[in-house]
C-alpha cells in the first residue's frame, strides 16, 4: 500500500480521520474535486475543485484588513497561541547536530524527533507548543527567486503537541486554534479557507493530514500521527502527535498581497537592494507577471525552468511584451529576491556554527553563496553591493523576532568576507576554463553532467556561465542534482560483530563509577572463539569517542582491545596459551594505570583545547572529530583557513591557561532534553548521543560537552599541553597534534636535547644556536660559490679527458657515459656544458645517485644532436629507470627510481647512439 491507497482508505472513511467539530459547528461541507478526485472541506456550496487549481486571488487584494510584514505575521501568532496556552519555544539551530542523518533542520518537527536504535521518537521540551523553526532546504534552488514562494530557507511555524501527555490536544482542537489563528489573528473571513485532505508518512510513523489554502495558497498542514510501523504493518501510537506546519513567508503574503512572498518577507532588504540598483519598478506589471507565475508554475508546468522559460514567452504574449521586454523587467527582481533568500539562508546558518565548504553540509552553503555573488556579477552589481552588506541588512530587520543573529554578526560578515574574496581570486581560473570552453565549441553540448562536473572540481555555477554566454539558462535540474548528491550524510561504521553477545546482559561500568579503579574482580559470562572475554562488570575502557582502549591483563593473560557491542564490553586476550579463563569463572583483571592516565589527560585537554580554539578563532569553531592515545592526541576543528602560527600560540595560550586555573571538571547525567535545553546543542561536540540520557562533562563554564570517555578531575591535572603540529586537513577542517602531560615534558625534553645536539654540532651553544645556523647556512653558500669558480677552472681539462675517453660508435657519435654516487648534478651540468662545447660530436650522459633514486643528465653536442636528441636519450634512459624524462635537443633530463637496472639504461643509451 502506498501514499494513494492510504489516502483512499483514509478518505474512504472521513467521519473516523478527517472531520472534526469545527466542521459541524460552521458548516463546513465535503466535496470531491472535479478535476483531481481529491476530498476537501468548503463553506462555498458551489465551488466544485480543490484549491490546487486555483489562482492566487489575493495578490493585489489581500482578503483581510490586517497588513502584517514577516516579523508582524510573527507576532501576530506567538499572541495567538500564547493566549491558548501554548509554550513558545525558540528555535532550534538550522544545523542539525541531534540527528546523525540531516545537515539541517528541514522541519519544526524535526526538533523533536530523536534516534534511538533504529526508531524515531519524539520529545518534546513543552506540551503543547509553538516554535518559529528556521528551515533550510536544497532540493528546489532553481525555482528560488523565480517563482515568488521558494525559498532556501525558511520559517516554519511548528505547533506540536504529544496528544496523550498532559496538555495535548487532538484534532479538533488543532483545527479549531488554526481557524482561530486564521480569522482571528490573520483576520480572514471563514469563507476564504478550504481544508483539503491529505496523508503524511514519515519515518516509522505516519498519519492523516489537513492542509489549509486561503485563496490558493495553502498556508499550513496539520498532521495527526496516530500510527507507527509502516502502511501495512501498523498500531496506534501511545503518544500521538500533533504536527501542524504553517509558513510564516506565507502568512505575512496573504496579508500584504505584494507581486510575490519575497516583497514582504525580507523586511527592507528587497526595497533597499532595488534602490542600491536602481532598478526599474511597475508594480502593476510586476504583479500581473507573478500572478501568471504563480498560477501557470503550479498546475501547468510542474515547476522545471526551462518551462519557466516557456511560461515566461506565454507570460510575454499574454502582457503584449516582447520576450527581451519582460526578461529585462523580471531579471533584476528575479536577481534581488534570489540573493536576498541566499543571504538570509547564510546568515542563518553561519550563526549557528556551519561553515560554506566542499564538503557535507557545507556544500550547498557554498553553492548558494557563490550563486549569488555570480548573479551580482553578471547584473553588474559587484561594486554596489557586497554580500556582506545585506547579511547585516537581514540582522538588522530580523533581531526582534531572533535576538540571537546580532551574536554572530561579526562571524557572518568575516565568513561572507572570506568566501566572497576566495571566489574573486578563483575567478581568473574560472575564466580560463570558460575561454578554452568558448573555443572548443563543446560548450552547446553541456549536459548537466558536465555543469556538475565544473562545478565539483573548478568551482563554476551555470550562473557564471551564463555571464560569460556560454550557455543561455541554467538547466532546470542542476541544482537539484547537485543537492541531491550532497544532501545526506553517510555514516558507515560497521566493525564485524563478535557472535553469541546477543543475549548477554549490559557489562556494569566500574570506569563510569570510578575512574580510579584500576584493579577488579569480576565473574567471566563468555568467552568467545577462545579469545573474546565479557565479565559482568569491568575496569577497562573500551574504545570508544576516539579514545583509545585500556589494556592490561585479566588474570595474567594480556588484555590487548576492548571494544564495546551494544551495551557490552569485550575484552580481547592475547597470548594466553592454556591460561584462558572459563565461563562462570571470577577472575582478577588489572588496568594498565599509567596508560590509562596519559589517555585521559590527552583526552581531557581535547575538551579544553576544543573551546580554547573557539574562543580565539570564531564561533564556527566545532569538534570535527578527536583521537586520544597515550603519546598524543589530535583534534579535528572546523575552520575555514589554516591557522597562522600566531593563532596556534594563542590557542596554545589559552588552554593553558584553563589548566593552570585548574577549573574543576564536573560530570553528571542529564535527561537529553534538560541538558540540550538547559546547554544547547553544543553539548554534542563528539557527535550526537542515541540514548534518553547524557552524561554532561563540564569543565566549570569553560566547556560543556556531552561525553562517555574518561577525564581528569579538575585541569591542573593535564599539567601541559603543547600543540606541535597544526594542518588543514580537508576544506573547512583544520587538525591540531598535541600532547600534554608527561607526553609534553618528554616532548619538550626532546626539543631541548635536539637543539642541544645541533648546538655541539655548530660548536656553540643553545644560546647562540640560531646566529650559528645563520652563520652556517652562509658559509655553506660561499664554499658552493667557491666550488663553482674552481669547476669553472677545472672543466676544460677534464673535458678534454672525456672527448679522449668517448667511445667512437660508427653512427659518428663519440659517447661518454657514467654512473657517479659521489658528485652532484651541479658538477656533471658545469662539465657536459664544456665538453660539448669541445666536442661536437659528443654524448654526454650523466646518472647521478640522489637519495632514493637517479638523476639522468644528458647533453649533445651540435653535431651529434642531428642525429640523436639529448631529450630523446633522457627519456628512455629514464623510461628504463622507472621514471621520465624530457628537454631539447642540446639538453636533456629526468630521473628514476629503479637503481637496479642502471647498467641495462647505459646500454640502452649506446645502442640508441649507435
Ligand atoms: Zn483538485
Ligand atoms: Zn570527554
Amino acid at each position: 500500500m502506498g501514499k494513494k491507497e492510504l489516502a483512499a482508505l483514509f478518505s474512504s472513511n472521513p467521519d473516523r480521520y478527517y472531520k472534526v467539530s469545527l466542521f459541524d459547528k460552521m458548516g463546513f461541507t465535503r466535496k470531491k474535486c472535479n478535476r483531481c478526485e481529491k476530498f476537501f472541506w468548503t463553506l462555498d456550496t458551489a465551488r466544485d475543485f480543490c484549491p490546487d487549481h486555483e489562482n492566487y486571488g489575493f495578490i493585489g487584494k489581500p482578503p483581510t484588513n490586517k497588513r502584517l510584514d514577516y516579523v508582524n505575521a510573527w507576532k501576530e501568532t506567538e499572541k495567538f497561541f500564547r493566549a491558548n496556552d501554548h509554550k513558545i519555544v525558540r528555535r532550534y539551530p538550522v544545523v542539525c547536530r541531534w540527528r546523525e542523518d540531516l545537515y539541517f533542520t528541514i522541519a519544526s518537527i524535526v526538533d523533536f524527533q530523536r534516534v534511538i536504535g533504529n526508531q524515531v521518537v519524539f520529545e518534546l521540551p513543552a506540551n503543547p507548543l509553538v516554535v518559529p523553526q528556521m528551515c533550510l532546504r536544497f532540493n528546489d534552488i532553481e525555482n528560488v527567486g523565480l517563482s515568488g514562494r521558494h525559498y532556501t530557507g525558511f520559517c516554519m511555524i511548528g505547533q506540536t503537541c504529544n496528544a496523550d501527555a498532559p496538555g495535548g490536544y487532538w484534532k479538533d482542537k488543532c483545527i479549531d486554534l488554526d481557524f482561530g489563528m486564521l480569522t482571528k489573528g490573520l483576520g480572514i473571513k471563514a469563507e476564504d479557507i478550504t481544508f483539503v485532505e491529505d496523508v503524511w508518512m514519515g519515518a516509522g510513523a505516519f498519519g492523516y493530514s489537513l492542509e489549509y489554502f486561503v485563496r490558493g495558497l495553502e498556508l499550513g498542514n496539520a498532521v495527526f500521527t496516530e500510527f507507527e510501523g509502516n502502511e501495512n504493518d501498523y498500531r496506534v501510537m501511545p503518544n500521538k502527535i500533533i504536527d501542524m506546519g504553517a509558513g510564516l513567508e506565507r502568512f505575512s503574503w496573504i496579508t500584504m498581497g505584494t507581486p510575490t512572498s519575497y516583497d514582504c518577507c525580507f523586511g527592507p532588504v528587497v526595497g533597499k537592494l532595488v534602490d542600491m540598483t536602481g532598478t526599474d519598478t511597475d508594480q502593476e506589471v510586476l504583479t500581473k507577471y507573478f500572478e501568471s507565475v504563480s498560477l501557470k508554475l503550479d498546475n501547468k508546468t510542474g515547476g522545471s525552468s526551462s518551462s519557466i522559460r516557456d511560461l515566461k514567452l506565454l507570460i510575454a504574449k499574454e502582457m503584449n511584451f516582447s520576450e527581451e521586454q519582460l526578461s529585462a523587467f523580471v531579471a533584476p527582481f528575479e536577481a534581488i529576491y534570489t540573493i536576498s533568500d541566499h543571504i538570509r539562508t547564510l546568515v542563518f546558518a553561519i550563526s549557528d556554527g556551519a561553515l560554506p565548504s566542499n564538503v557535507g553540509g557545507g556544500y550547498n552553503l557554498r553553492v548558494i553563496l557563490r550563486r549569488a555573488l555570480s548573479i551580482l556579477e553578471r547584473l553588474g552589481w559587484k561594486n554596489i553591493i557586497r554580500v556582506e552588506d545585506i547579511a547585516e541588512l537581514h540582522i538588522d530587520y530580523l533581531r526582534q523576532m531572533y535576538p540571537e543573529l546580532e551574536d554572530h554578526r561579526q562571524d557572518v560578515k568575516t565568513i561572507l568576507q572570506l568566501e566572497a574574496s576566495r571566489y574573486s581570486s578563483s575567478r581568473e581560473r574560472m575564466n580560463s576554463v570558460a575561454m578554452s570552453l568558448k573555443s572548443s565549441k563543446k560548450a552547446k553540448e553541456l549536459t548537466v553532467d558536465d555543469l556538475i562536473r565544473l562545478y565539483e572540481s573548478d568551482g563554476i555555477t551555470p550562473d557564471f556561465l551564463m555571464e560569460q554566454g556560454i550557455v543561455q539558462n541554467v538547466p532546470s535540474t542542476f541544482y537539484t542534482k547537485l543537492a541531491e548528491l550532497h544532501t545526506s550524510q553517510v555514516s558507515s561504521q560497521s566493525s564485524k560483530p563478535i557472535p553469541g553477545l546477543e543475549d548477554l546482559p549490559p557489562t556494569k561500568l566500574l570506569y563510569y563509577q570510578d575512574e580510579s579503579i584500576h584493579h577488579f574482580h569480576a565473574k567471566v559470562l563468555k568467552v568467545v572463539e577462545g579469545k573474546y572475554i565479557v565479565l559482568d562488570q569491568t575496569a577497562f575502557y573500551p574504545r570508544g569517542g576516539g579514545q583509545e582502549p585500556d589494556t592490561g591483563e585479566i588474570e595474567g593473560v594480556k588484555v590487548v582491545e576492548v571494544t564495546k557491542q551494544a551495551d557490552v564490553v569485550v575484552h580481547k586476550i592475547e597470548g594466553g596459551g592454556g591460561r584462558i579463563p572459563a565461563e562462570e569463572q571470577t577472575v582478577h583483571g588489572t588496568v594498565n594505570g599509567r596508560r590509562r592516565d596519559l589517555i585521559t589527560k590527552h583526552h581531557t585537554a581535547t575538551h579544553v583545547l576544543n573551546s580554547a580554539s573557539r574562543n580565539a578563532l570564531g564561533s564556527w569553531v566545532w569538534q570535527n572529530s578527536a583521537f586520544k592515545e597515550e603519546t598524543y592526541g589530535r583534534l579535528d576543528i572546523t575552520h575555514h583557513s589554516t591557522l597562522t602560527r600566531e593563532e596556534v600560540k594563542k590557542i596554545e595560550r589559552m588552554a593553558n591557561w584553563v589548566i593552570r586555573e585548574n577549573h574543576p571538571v564536573i560530570i553528571k547525567t542529564y535527561d537529553r532534553g534538560d541538558a540540550e535545553q538547559q546547554f544547547s546543542f553544543r553539548i554534542y561536540q563528539g557527535g550526537i548521543v542515541p540514548t534518553s540520557n547524557v552524561r554532561i562533562v563540564n569543565i566549570n563554564g569553560w566547556d560543556i560537552e556531552a561525553c562517555g570517555g574518561t577525564h581528569v578531575r579538575s585541569t591542573g591535572e593535564i599539567g601541559l599541553v603543547k600543540i606541535v603540529k597544526s594542518e588543514r586537513i580537508q576544506d573547512g577542517v583544520v587538525r591540531l597534534e598535541f600532547v600534554a602531560g608527561e607526553a609534553a615534558v618528554s616532548y619538550m625534553q626532546q626539543l631541548d636535547s635536539q637543539l642541544a645536539s645541533i648546538a655541539q654540532a655548530l660548536g656553540s651553544s643553545r644560546e647562540k644556536v640560531v646566529e650559528s645556523f645563520d652563520k652556517a647556512v652562509q658559509d655553506a653558500e660561499a664554499t658552493k660559490k667557491k666550488l663553482r669558480a674552481m669547476l669553472r677552472v677545472v672543466s676544460v681539462p677534464i673535458a678534454k679527458s672525456i672527448s679522449e675517453q668517448a667511445k667512437k660508435l660508427d653512427s659518428g657519435i663519440h659517447l661518454y657515459t657514467t654512473y657517479d654516487e659521489e658528485l652532484d648534478d651541479d658538477y656533471h651540468i658545469a662539465i657536459g656544458e664544456k665538453a660539448i662545447e669541445l666536442d661536437k660530436h659528443l654524448v654526454y650522459l650523466a646518472l647521478v645517485s640522489k637519495g632514493q633514486g637517479i638523476r639522468v643528465i644528458v647533453f649533445a653536442g651540435e653535431a651529434a644532436c642531428k642525429k640523436v636528441k639529448a631529450s630523446a636519450i633522457a627519456k628512455q634512459v629514464s623510461g628504463k629507470l622507472g621514471g621520465s624524462g624530457g628537454g631539447d635537443n642540446r639538453f636533456g633530463q629526468g630521473g628514476g627510481k629503479s637503481k637496479d637496472r642502471i647498467r641495462e639504461a647505459l646500454l640502452l643509451a649506446e645502442e640508441v647512439a649507435r
